[in-house]
């Protein structure tokens, strides 16, 4: 009862910023809000507010702060590690309303934080550059998202990542002030660079409103194979000729394995793998360069004839129209769309240097054979950053509750390994609620005290998504 009352009195002072049109209280309006991608968390917030502007989000924490409630921010929740999640008492804060390109310019562009990629990438091809932050979850996250999260995606190797492409940053601080940082400057050494505290912080450090991110010339051509290859050894190898061979146009270099590829042709419509391409492992490459389409097609011809000669490649097929171009890249997309519909499964968003991604995938399988006897592990990932998305799905005939329980062990021990391997069991996804216990466990204390240092200095009250990430 209490608690109801203090809701409705801050959703009547929120109310008097946002306006009431933009304050959702009701359950069946706040439902959709609380869910999120893979079902694990339930949200329990009472209030959403969805300030139009930077000023009336910075009002809006000020707020909050004064009165210590939690504040959760929302871009399009597609963040696959519980970091929209809220609890009793808390709000969520969504940027929706703020979408508005701000300005476009030789080589960058100032938009707000609820724009979607999507709608990003396509404001560059506008003035003929590309956005290079591409995911699957393009149409639906949002830029603040992206950026909150270090998002990375399939041109990491080429542009970087969120982090890489980000000039300037707008944010709303828990105290109520605004931080504007938005020029579109590529060298700018005036001190400490505090927008990239904001960039990967997830939302427990403020609140980004706007950012002025890098565009790059669209290139003229773009040239896209599926390769059939016998191990990861071989996959490491080709990518590095390939980057010393290939350099600057090589735009994607994505690793698939069999058993990613079959759960696909099983699962999902209109994917079917090449009947030439009968190999253990996929890699799906993309060239993208300044020359005629003829000239780019003829540098991969003859990269792929090289590595035929060599034996580093078994087959390849390159796309000769767009619709094939399409096809490739539905392959690699769908994977986790048919590793969600095969069933019960694991998820870890993992990372070691590529020259050790086949030790690591040797082992990690040993481990899957060892938790969960008779699963096929189902990895597939941006190889040239050493970022592997690893999937286990039940097995047929697998009790689900040994699979929940054992799963958990399994997760934990694939974590360690990466981690061992000077590797990461977070590349690119984040930390959230999900794997803050795992951060605890693993992460090194020197880095978790400056962390929590940073956290009090920027949050005293400890209102910016409480319980993510790293505990205050
Ligand atoms: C199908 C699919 C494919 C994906 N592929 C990739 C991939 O290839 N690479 C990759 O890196 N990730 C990938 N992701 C996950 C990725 O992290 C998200 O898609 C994206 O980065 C999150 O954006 P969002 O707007 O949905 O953020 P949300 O999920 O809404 O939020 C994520 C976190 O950021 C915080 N946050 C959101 N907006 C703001 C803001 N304006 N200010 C401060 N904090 C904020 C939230 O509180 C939360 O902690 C994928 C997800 C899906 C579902």
């Amino acid at each position: 009862m209490q608690q109801h009352m203090r809701e409705s009195g801050l959703a009547r002072e929120l109310a008097s910023i946002v306006g009431e049109a933009h304050c959702v209280r009701e359950p069946a309006a706040l439902q959709p809000w609380l869910n999120e991608p893979r079902g694990i968390y339930q949200g329990q917030a009472g209030l959403l507010v969805a300030p139009g502007s930077a000023e009336e989000t910075a009002r809006v924490l000020a707020r909050c702060n004064r009165r210590g409630v939690g504040v959760v921010p929302v871009g399009g929740r597609t963040g696959l590690c519980g970091g929209t999640h809220s609890r009793p008492g808390e709000l969520l804060l969504s940027l929706h309303r703020q979408r508005r390109v701000r300005r476009i310019g030789a080589g960058s562009l100032t938009a707000e934080a609820g724009c979607a990629l999507a709608t990003l990438q396509e404001e560059a091809g506008r003035v003929d550059c590309v956005f290079p932050l591409s995911l699957g979850s393009e149409g639906s996250c949002q830029l603040g998202g992206a950026l909150s999260t270090n998002a990375g995606g399939i041109h990491v190797l080429r542009y970087g990542m969120a982090r890489d492409l980000a000039l300037g940053l707008e944010v709303a601080l828990p105290d109520g002030r605004l931080l504007s940082d938005l020029k579109p400057l590529l060298k700018d050494n005036t001190g400490y660079d505090v927008k990239q505290l904001f960039i990967g912080s997830e939302g427990t450090l403020g609140v980004i409103t706007a950012a002025t991110v890098k565009l790059h010339p669209r290139p003229k051509s773009r040239v896209t194979a599926l390769l059939g290859i016998a191990s990861p050894d071989q996959a490491v190898s080709l990518y590095r000729r390939a980057e010393a061979e290939l350099g600057g146009e090589l735009n994607a270099f994505e690793l698939i394995s069999r058993r990613a590829a079959e759960l696909c042709e099983e699962r999902l419509e209109e994917v079917s793998v090449p009947a030439a391409l009968d190999a253990p492992w996929l890699l799906c490459v993309e060239l993208a360069g300044a020359i005629e389409d003829a000239a780019l097609t003829s540098r991969l011809a003859k990269f792929l004839e090289q590595a035929l000669r060599s034996g580093e490649l078994l087959d390849a097929v390159c796309a000769a129209s767009e619709a094939q171009r399409e096809a490739i890249w539905r392959l690699r997309h769908g994977v986790p769309e048919a590793v969600r519909r095969a069933g019960a499964s694991l998820h870890h968003d993992l990372a070691a240097p590529p020259e050790r991604i086949p030790e690591f995938l040797q082992a990690a399988r040993k481990l899957c054979r060892r938790f969960v006897p008779g699963t096929e592990p189902a990895p597939f990932g941006h190889i040239g950053d050493g970022n592997l998305h690893y999937s286990v799905v039940c097995p047929a005939g697998f009790d689900p509750r040994r699979f929940a329980r054992q799963g958990e062990a399994l997760s934990a021990a694939l974590r360690e390994l990466a981690w061992g391997m000077e590797g990461s069991f977070s590349a690119e996804h984040g930390v959230g609620l999900l794997l803050k216990d795992e951060l605890e466990r693993l992460g090194d204390p020197v880095k978790l005290g400056l962390m929590r240092a940073v956290k009090r200095a920027l949050d005293p009250q400890g209102i910016m998504n409480p319980g993510k990430v790293v505990a205050a």
